[in-house]
């Protein structure tokens, strides 16, 4: 079997704590949330926290297919503190901007490395990460508009709690 470069598996490592990590940043949202009696965006979120440990899931699973050994390492406390409902889903649009340049990152690799098997896997994180990016903005527009009445944001609280 074709072998995956040495920096692409290290790369890939790398990104299974990114992933970790983030999951980590979303459940330190959703505990700020539920802390504050928003328990839909509590429960979205703690969904999304669960969709990253799905992506780390992946990336170790491409690793394990291609018979190369997955390395753990420590996944850093997220250190948000929040000041206001609003600032976890700014939060959110900068962190997903962040993991899709970490996509890119590892795309860029797998093109200098003429690795095609790695660019095709890659591509449906590519194409998750704008639908990651396009959710986090439609949330915070929705906030910005139902946010500052109490019965609208309790609405969209609910229409949260929904998430699958
Ligand atoms: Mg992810």
């Amino acid at each position: 079997m074709t072998k995956l470069s040495k920096k692409m598996v290290k790369a890939i490592n790398e990104q299974v704590i990114a992933e970790l990590e983030s999951s980590y940043i979303y459940l330190n949202i959703a505990n700020y949330y539920v802390e504050k009696g928003l328990c839909g965006f509590g429960s979205w979120f703690k969904k999304q926290a669960s969709e990253e440990v799905e992506h780390a899931e992946k990336f170790i699973d491409y690793l394990h297919s291609n018979g190369e050994k997955v390395v753990l390492a420590d996944i850093s406390a997220p250190k948000d503190k929040f000041k206001d409902d609003r600032s976890p889903l700014l939060k959110q649009i900068e962190h997903e901007e962040l993991v899709t340049s970490l996509i890119y990152k590892l795309m860029d690799l797998a093109i200098e490395d003429k690795d095609y098997r790695t660019q095709e896997m890659l591509r449906w994180f590519v194409s998750e990460q704008a639908e990651e990016e396009e959710h986090s903005h439609e949330l915070l527009d929705k906030y910005d508009r139902y946010g500052k009445d109490l019965t609208a944001l309790m609405h969209l609280d609910k229409e949260l709690a929904q998430r699958k």
